[in-house]
């Protein structure tokens, strides 16, 4: 992966997970002690992608719907 600069911009924030299925929703998970951002579908440590990167969860086998 190449390395990019990052920044924590305020569009990456988001609130919550929702299921697209049923009432079920999940709060963001948090990496070095602030909730993760959103950047390219996938989870980014607030420090950026060369802390921590992971998969948006899942329930019912599909990924969980993006609050913003
Ligand atoms: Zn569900
Ligand atoms: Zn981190």
């Amino acid at each position: 992966m190449s390395k990019e600069s990052w920044e924590p911009e305020t569009e990456y924030i988001i609130q919550k997970f929702e299921c697209q299925e049923c009432n079920y929703t999940e709060e963001v998970p948090t990496h070095c002690g602030k909730p993760m951002r959103l950047k390219d579908g996938r989870l980014i440590c607030w420090m950026g992608p060369d802390c921590e990167s992971s998969d948006i969860p899942e329930h019912h086998g599909k990924p969980l719907k993006i609050i913003q």
